[in-house]
């Protein structure tokens, strides 16, 4: 039965890890995979993680099943991070899952949508991540881009995103990022969100939301600001969420789906469909994660301690952002990155090409993916010169 199978390639990205991880250059540099690392390179447990952690080892009770939407406090405290104070909130037009990370949330997302209207179309910005594609294609669904980020000035070309959505009709779906697009770091500003509300009013499409780095860009509240917009103004959205940045809890796989009903009564038909899917996929999410969240926001000191580690964490980031562009200059690196300061979050293009890519790699050690794409999070102080260095001799020759 096997044998009229093909390999498939790895996920490009994840194949690179694996590339970087087998190099012995002492000098190599990892900017492929989006995880956070402070200045010595490590992803670490966060000291209010470890705390909680240690508060469950202590109080677990049982192990028992916990039902196809998970924890309970954690789903309640994870709809208010996300929505905050919100009319749609109090009046239980929201709804939340816990799920096994953003992924799972956007599966679930998926199969979900498949089951309102099988031929809706899902509208992804170009570019986009990666296995957004990959997901919605799995559930049966048609992907379709829409203009978003200009390769010619590394900014957004709001003009022709607007023009594609006035064209999206009712009953398809429109992705967007609540912040940290990934891959081109290019936020929309609170008036664009807007324009896509009223677009979206216009047209009837519904809006989903995937936040996979809530407090990377400019602060927890702030980075909501979109999608609370739209929570106040549409009728339906879904939103998916990842606690893998925000948290550090990458492989524990904690996430959630929220969606908001055009009352509470809808909601909860929704949710019972999100409940049946999520029955046939995976039964029910893994306690661990969700707990170490729930016990977090659960307690005012553990949540003070987890904002000041994700403030660092941000103004690591957002500092790294001016620190490459004007290492960059100091080295002589050919070319214009000042957009990599205004920015958000781990990514930002180089926009350089895929033979300097290849280059890099294979005579510096300095892992890219081919898109260009930059895990800024990667740099730190004992790497920057070499790695603009490499550039401007790479650029230059
Ligand atoms: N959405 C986006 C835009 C992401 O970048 C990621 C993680 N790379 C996810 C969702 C999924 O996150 P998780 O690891 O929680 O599945």
């Amino acid at each position: 039965m096997f044998n009229q199978l093909q390999p498939v390639p790895t996920d490009p990205i994840l194949g690179l890890m694996t590339e970087y991880k087998a190099d012995t250059n002492p000098k190599k540099v990892d900017l492929s995979v989006g995880v956070y690392k402070n200045e010595v390179g490590n992803t670490p447990v966060l000291a209010a993680v470890k705390k909680a952690e240690e508060y469950r080892f202590n109080n677990e009770q049982s192990k028992a099943y916990l039902g196809m939407a998970g924890d309970v406090k954690f789903n309640e405290l994870m709809t208010n991070l996300l929505f905050g104070e919100s009319d749609a909130v109090n009046s239980g037009r929201v709804k939340t899952a816990q799920t096994p990370g953003g992924t799972g949330a956007l599966r679930v997302a998926a199969e979900f949508i498949a089951r309102c209207n099988p031929s809706a179309k899902i509208w992804v910005t170009n570019p986009t991540w990666a296995n957004h594609i990959s997901i919605f294609n799995a559930a049966g669904l048609q992907v379709e881009e829409f203009p978003y980020f200009d390769f010619e000035t590394m900014g957004l070309k709001f003009d022709q995103t607007i023009e594609a959505l006035n064209k999206v009709p009712s009953g398809d779906i429109v992705l967007l990022h609540a912040c940290c697009h990934n891959p081109s770091g290019m936020d929309l500003n609170i008036q664009q969100w807007q324009t896509v509300a009223d677009i979206a009013k216009k047209q009837g499409f519904t809006i989903l939301v995937d936040s996979a780095y809530q407090g990377f860009g400019h602060g927890l509240n702030e980075d909501a600001a979109g999608l609370r917009l739209l929570a106040s103004q549409v009728d339906e959205m879904i939103v998916c969420s990842s606690c893998s940045k925000n948290f550090g809890l990458y492989r524990d796989r904690v996430g959630a789906i929220s969606i908001l009903g055009t009352s509470s009564a809808k909601a909860e038909v929704a949710f019972s469909v999100i409940l049946n899917v999520v029955r046939a996929i995976y039964s029910m999410p893994p306690a661990h994660g969700a707990d170490i969240v729930a016990t977090i926001l659960s307690s005012k000191e553990l949540t003070a301690l987890w904002h000041t580690e994700l403030d660092e964490m941000r103004t690591r980031i957002n500092g790294l952002r001016s620190f490459v562009v004007n290492k960059f200059k100091e080295k002589n690196v050919p070319g214009n990155f000042d957009f990599i300061a205004n920015q958000n979050g781990m990514f930002s293009f180089l926009g350089i090409d895929k033979e300097y890519i290849t280059t890099l790699k294979n005579d510096y050690s300095i892992y890219i993916v081919g898109s260009s794409r930059v895990s800024i999070a990667g740099v730190n102080d004992s790497n920057a010169d070499y790695l603009a260095e490499s550039l401007a001799k790479v650029l230059n020759k």
